[in-house]
């Protein structure tokens, strides 16, 4: 092979040099044995620095602040000669254990984010011991045959082997963005030529425009021509999470914010006191700091989005989770989206005469009735008889890409072996009901007297398809099929008597289009065909194709049967509950379209109206966009300004596609939705997300996904902020600035260990790990991008306060009117089991009971109020108690458990905290009565209920958070 270039060799030789089999591509155990020694089809990453990779979480600013303080603190402690280092250290500890916990989940999250891009991973079809299979771009190797169709990204270099009307968009190579044309694999000189006039050579990354056709790869991976260029691919990293932006965002505010403050009450003590408290109030300024809320938020993001791909919700893209919680407007394809998509062909017309057919699915067993007399229908058994009939079946048949496979299956249910069959179709759905209909009353072996010569692909734009066919008498013939309007414009003879030719009159063509319409009323989708004898093979270019497909004969029209998905009806009420509007996008005729669209529930009302494609263009069809439910006959570039439209009326919009012409309006919509199995390549590239079945419910489940996920954002965020916020205002003023002895004082420093590692971690993760509300799908959409609306802020703030007031109360309670005078009043035989008895009193030494008291208590009422909390905010439209019942899980009750368990362990275990004590972990909990716990209760209660009460209020009056 040195002495030629590659677009020069014959294709015999090209088929010899990499040993494949011009039919059967190479088998599957050559293809092994390439992969083994030439490697995957891959382009090499772009090594990321350490530095990105494993210290990415740390570059949030509420943690970088954070961490500046701790230094600052250390530093301080040091020049000040602090004697007591021990609470420094601790701080420092635990500011590091956040950092390695961030570390630990990010990796992880990542690891789990790779995985979920490895699910939508680009895939190929290709020829391999005969059979088409579809498999991983990067399995592919030299000598594969790759089966062209429009939309495929080409996963390598290749030499085209046949092509018909092949257009290929090679801008991610040359930076040209016209399709251009490519030849059908005939050898090209052998000089040197650009990339540009390498006509019979696909390149890896470019993509398919129309046309279909075969190819075999030539180069694989780094030898590809944009191997050559590519510096190798930065791989996508989790950091451009936006909502984490956001989130950051506000950490950053919220640290400059408590950093200021600090610095402010820091000087006003120092003036008023002359004592320069440094330690102590950074220290409380720094519990004040929510440094989790970016880690959580991370992992609720994932955590929601991994959740989604088990139920088929592909996320490509997760800057759009927020935008599809936000949707408010969904536009769906109508076939295969809304509908089954699998076609029988009902009804036939011809010639004045109406066919009906039995039968279901692709299955080829059914019979078909002559009903021009409805009440004596006369069962077609000749087909000679009905000549007129067999050409129409014979059109359809021929005028095909489809095929029909019988897919066998056995069931065992109890026990009994039943062999049951199936049919299926590859290919294009509408062309295999009319494989079935051919085959009903046919032997498909007739058709094989005919050679195709070559096709005119069916685009959505064009809404036909054509085909030239050579039969055994060497005449020509061409068959048209496709959308009825289109086609009565291009026939101006029909088929009449003896299958002879008579004009085809206007009169008659409205009377045609009458009776199609009559179907189409009935949700039928009507396809029309033609045919047309030919003297020469035309060019295969846009004026060849409209001279050939010009004066036609028409044969008559088939209504076939799409039914709606059976889970869709519901999927749309559930839409409407949730203030999302649905909209049907199809290419098929507007009474079709408002068929089927009453029947899910998409047209409901009287205001609801349709309107054709081509209206869309006209502004003032637009008065009331708001009210349209029905775009019928589209094309592709219609698509665009229907997301336009809503978008500048101020509507998130979700837009499913799956053509290669799809994939601008995909990358415009707020959250373009690709379909996993009749998608292309390009579209699910322009996506932000795919859903594997092709079901409008997965993107209803989607959407209540995503704004489950918003919400559990939302509550972490309130949780965190509000204890935290809170909390350390409290502790700010009860401890720095009136310098009461507080969980910080030194003798109780492992109170406030406790109450960081306990109360301020795992209350969170109820939250964290919450499943998804089905409340969600009954507000109406979010209508800014705001995580915290001033609605919500004002709750927090309602709920901050309250939290304080319960603090006090209890600590006041505990200092004021419960003193502790007498060290063992209610202890009896117990004596030696516990803290602050006669005979443990050498443990607490110096440690006034009175306080440890206050502050046990204290520890009691913010176990009541936090954990409370979480279970409140969870549902915040709803009641504590609706929303146990409605949807509690066992998790949340399990971590509320857990945690008094281990509180209740350590306060009342005979000797557990004397035994800590003398190993130098000295909680300095004292044992509560149950009058103090009632007072606690009691005292948490206040805020509990009162906050029940705010949720309560808030309802009545019809507020939403
Ligand atoms: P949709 O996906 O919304 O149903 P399509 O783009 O598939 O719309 O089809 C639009 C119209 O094109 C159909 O109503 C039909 O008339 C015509 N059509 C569909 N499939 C074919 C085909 N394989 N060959 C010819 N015409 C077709
Ligand atoms: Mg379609």
């Amino acid at each position: 092979m040195e002495n030629k270039f590659l677009w020069a060799y014959e294709l015999d030789e090209i088929f010899q040099e990499f040993q494949t089999d011009p039919k059967k591509g190479l088998t599957d155990e050559k293809a092994q044995q390439l992969l083994l020694s030439n490697g995957l089809n891959e382009l090499p990453k772009a090594k990321q620095s350490f530095l990105r990779v494993y210290l990415a979480p740390l570059f949030n600013w509420l943690i970088i602040i954070y961490l500046i303080a701790a230094v600052i603190m250390f530093v301080a402690g040091k020049i000040s000669g602090e004697s007591d280092m021990k609470m420094i250290y601790i701080t420092l500890a635990i500011v590091g254990l956040n950092c390695l916990v961030a570390i630990f989940q990010q990796a992880r999250a990542t690891k789990k984010l790779n995985a979920l891009r490895e699910l939508s991973a680009p895939s190929t079809r290709v020829i391999r011991s005969g059979q088409k299979q579809e498999i991983f771009s990067k399995k592919i190797c030299v000598g594969d045959l790759l089966v062209l169709s429009p939309g495929d990204r080409i996963p390598a270099d290749a030499r085209i082997i046949q092509s018909a009307n092949l257009r290929v968009n090679e801008a991610s190579l040359t930076g040209e963005s016209e399709p251009v044309k490519k030849n059908n694999g005939k050898p090209l000189k052998n000089t040197p030529l650009h990339l540009q006039n390498q006509e019979n050579i696909l390149f890896y990354g470019t993509f398919i425009t129309t046309g279909t056709g075969f190819a075999i790869v030539i180069k694989t991976g780094i030898d590809t021509e944009i191997g050559k260029i590519s510096q190798g691919l930065e791989s996508a990293n989790s950091n451009e999470i936006p909502i984490r932006t956001k989130l950051n965002n506000i950490g950053k505010w919220f640290g400059i914010g408590v950093i200021l403050a600090w610095l402010i009450v820091l000087i006003v003590l120092w003036l008023s006191t002359g004592e320069l408290k440094i330690i102590e109030s950074l220290n409380s300024a720094m519990d004040i700091m929510p440094i989790n809320i970016p880690l959580l938020t991370t992992i609720v993001m994932l955590t929601g989005v991994l959740k989604m791909a088990e139920h088929g919700v592909i996320i490509r893209n997760l800057t759009s989770v927020d935008s599809l919680g936000r949707v408010s407007v969904i536009c769906s394809d109508k076939t295969g989206t809304l509908t089954k998509s699998q076609m029988c062909v009902q009804h036939v017309w011809t010639r004045g005469s109406r066919f009906k057919v039995t039968g279901s699915g692709y299955n080829p067993e059914g019979e078909i009735f002559l009903v021009d007399n409805p009440t004596i229908p006369e069962k077609v058994t000749d087909i000679q008889k009905f000549p007129h009939l067999e050409m129409l079946l014979t059109a359809g048949a021929l005028n095909n890409n489809a095929s029909l496979i019988k897919h066998e299956f056995e069931l065992d249910k109890n026990k009994k072996k039943r062999s049951q069959s199936d049919w299926k179709v590859i290919g294009n759905p509408t062309e295999g009901a009319l494989k079935a209909l051919y085959s009903k009353i046919n032997d498909p072996q007739k058709l094989d007297k005919f050679e195709e010569v070559m096709e005119f692909p069916f685009s959505s734009q064009a809404k036909r398809m054509s085909k030239i066919y050579k039969d055994e008498t060497g005449d020509h013939f061409i068959f048209t099929k496709g959308a009825s309007e289109v086609l009565m414009y291009i026939c101006d003879k029909m088929l009449a008597e003896n299958n002879e030719a008579v004009d085809f009159i206007i009169e008659m063509k409205l009377i045609v289009m009458n009776t199609i319409n009559e179907y189409a009323r009935q949700g039928y989708r009507v396809l029309s065909l033609a045919y047309r004898p030919i003297d020469e093979i035309p060019s295969d270019t846009e004026e060849g194709r409209e001279l050939a497909e010009s004066d036609l004969v028409y044969i008559g029209f088939v209504a076939i049967m799409d039914p709606p998905r059976d889970d869709v009806k519901d999927a749309v009420e559930r839409c409407h509950s949730a203030g999302v509007d649905v909209v049907m996008i199809t290419g098929d005729s507007l009474n079709t379209a408002i068929a089927i669209g009453s029947q899910i529930s998409i047209i409901t009302d009287k205001r609801h109206s349709a309107m054709e494609g081509n209206q869309i263009d006209d502004e003032k069809n637009f008065e009331n966009i708001n009210d349209v439910r029905v775009f019928a006959r589209v094309s592709p570039t219609h698509k665009q300004t229907i997301v336009e439209r809503y978008q500048n009326e101020g509507r998130v919009v979700a837009m499913t596609g799956d053509g290669v012409n799809d994939a601008l309006a995909l990358n415009m919509a707020d959250a373009g939705v690709a379909m996993g199995i009749q998608g292309t390549d390009v579209a699910k590239e322009a996506a932000d997300m795919v859903i594997s079945d092709d079901s409008f419910s997965s993107i209803v489940e989607g959407i209540h996904r995503g704004r489950g996920i918003f919400a559990n954002i939302r509550s972490v965020v309130f949780f965190f902020i509000c204890i935290n916020l809170f909390e350390g205002i409290v502790q700010f003023i009860l401890y720095v600035i009136l310098g009461k002895p507080y969980f910080l004082t030194s003798a109780f420093t492992y109170q406030w260990v406790y109450l960081s590692l306990t109360m301020h971690m795992f209350p969170g993760l109820i939250l964290t790990f919450d499943s998804v509300s089905k409340d969600v799908m009954e507000e109406a959409p979010r209508d800014s991008e705001e995580i915290i609306s001033n609605k919500f802020l004002i709750l927090m703030g309602i709920y901050g306060c309250l939290l304080a007031v319960s603090m006090l109360l209890t600590y006041f309670y505990g200092t004021i009117l419960s003193p502790v005078r007498d060290s063992n009043n209610s202890f009896g035989n117990f004596n030696s089991f516990y803290l602050f008895t006669e005979s443990t009193r050498y443990l607490s030494e110096g440690v006034d009971p009175t306080i440890a008291k206050t502050l046990t208590m204290l520890m009691t009422t913010l176990f009541l109020c936090e954990c409370t909390l979480a279970l409140q905010i969870r549902r915040p439209n709803k009641s504590l108690a609706k929303s146990i019942k409605d949807d509690g899980n066992p998790f949340m009750f399990i971590v509320v458990g857990i945690l008094l368990v281990v509180y209740l362990a350590i306060l009342y275990i005979p000797g557990l905290q004397v035994f800590l004590a003398k190993n130098g972990l000295n909680f300095q909990f004292m044992v509560l009565n149950i009058v103090d716990w009632s007072i606690c209760i009691f005292f948490s209660f206040i805020c509990i209920g009162t906050f029940e009460l705010v949720k309560l209020i808030s309802r009545k009056k019809g507020i939403k958070f």
